[in-house]
């Protein structure tokens, strides 16, 4: 679309979440050189919404004196159901928008092409360009965190259905009689081994005096049961914590067996503050999970490592999703 020119030489990357926005200003070769972080206002409305996150995007350039004519594209990571090709956010969790023309928006404003596509491919992007799988033919990502997102870049592609993001890994059903799942079904990989579920297995552990640590540092309630404290647990020694986090990323690893064998990924990367917080015990179990379940001629094929961008894979990868397809 855009003709190369010398005086564009940065890109901006941006994370919109449902509690925060990370805006990353990047130079020619994807270094940052430049971010603003801002809480997003749950309460005021796709309109000011929008107004917030071109502020936000301003200020970035502004800081680093970097003006809109330097910057040759913007990329959008988000969650929620998008429509890729018009770059319409069709609704954010948490944040109360509709039908939100975020490409449109951006592009008017910056004049520069922008792209917006899903949060969690854009991570996995990131990976593949800059992170952990370099170079890799077929990455498959699983980030566990509230819920577990999942993205593939195949042949230095993501992997996208005809107008919307796909690979809802936390999504496969694994369990006919499981929890129910915040899509409505039940038994979904995410109603069984999200943060949130194991959290909440924690948390029932700790009240019934089987987590002695846990339950003196966090107590029962969900909300102060995060990644670091249950790290914390496991390395404390509440066996009953480390039983749960091992059978979750267990099923993790079972469901993705399945799914190596469907798309033979040579790497597979496990991301998130959960994975960050347990490296180790995660790529372990994973890594045994597939061994064990894949078919014979995929046993050796795939290499199960841990994300390396943490905060910044989203808007890294978009920046540089939004470069791969000008060009
Ligand atoms: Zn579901």
């Amino acid at each position: 679309m855009a003709k190369k020119m010398n005086d564009k030489r940065y890109w901006v990357g941006v994370d919109l979440g449902g509690t925060k926005m990370l805006v990353t200003l990047l130079d020619r070769s994807f270094r940052p050189c430049g971010r603003k972080r801002k809480r997003t206002q749950a309460q005021s409305g796709k309109d000011a919404g929008l107004t917030r996150m071109i502020d936000t995007i301003q200020a970035a350039l502004d800081d680093a004196g970097v003006s809109p004519q330097q910057i040759a594209g913007i990329g959008v990571g988000c969650p929620g159901p998008l429509e890729l090709d018009t770059g319409i956010v069709l609704e954010m969790p948490n944040l109360g928008w509709k039908n939100t023309p975020v490409r449109k928006r951006l592009e008017d404003v910056f004049g520069c092409p922008t792209v917006v596509m899903n949060d969690v491919d854009a991570g996995v992007y990131g990976e593949y360009r800059f992170g952990a799988a370099r170079d890799a033919r077929c990455v498959v990502g699983v980030f566990p965190g509230t819920g577990i997102g999942g993205g593939c870049v195949y042949e230095g592609s993501v992997l996208r259905g005809r107008n919307s993001s796909c690979f809802e890994i936390g999504h496969v059903p694994v369990d006919p009689q499981g929890s129910l799942c915040g899509c409505g079904q039940r038994g979904c990989l995410e109603a069984m081994a999200s943060r949130l579920a194991i959290s909440a297995a924690a948390a029932a552990a700790a009240y019934r005096g089987e987590a002695p640590n846990l339950l003196a540092s966090a107590g029962t309630d969900l909300s102060n049961i995060r990644s670091g404290v249950l790290a914390a647990s496991v390395e404390a020694g509440d066996k009953a914590v480390e039983r749960i986090l091992r059978d979750a990323a267990r099923l993790i690893g079972r469901t993705c067996a399945g799914v190596v064998n469907l798309l033979a990924p040579d790497r597979l990367v496990l991301g998130g503050g959960l994975v960050e917080a347990l490296p180790d015990l995660f790529c372990e179990e994973v890594d045994r999970s597939v061994k064990a379940r894949v078919m014979p001629a995929f046993r050796d094929s795939c290499a199960v490592v841990v994300a390396k961008l943490g905060d910044d894979a989203t808007a890294v990868g978009a920046a540089a999703w939004a470069e791969h397809v000008q060009h």
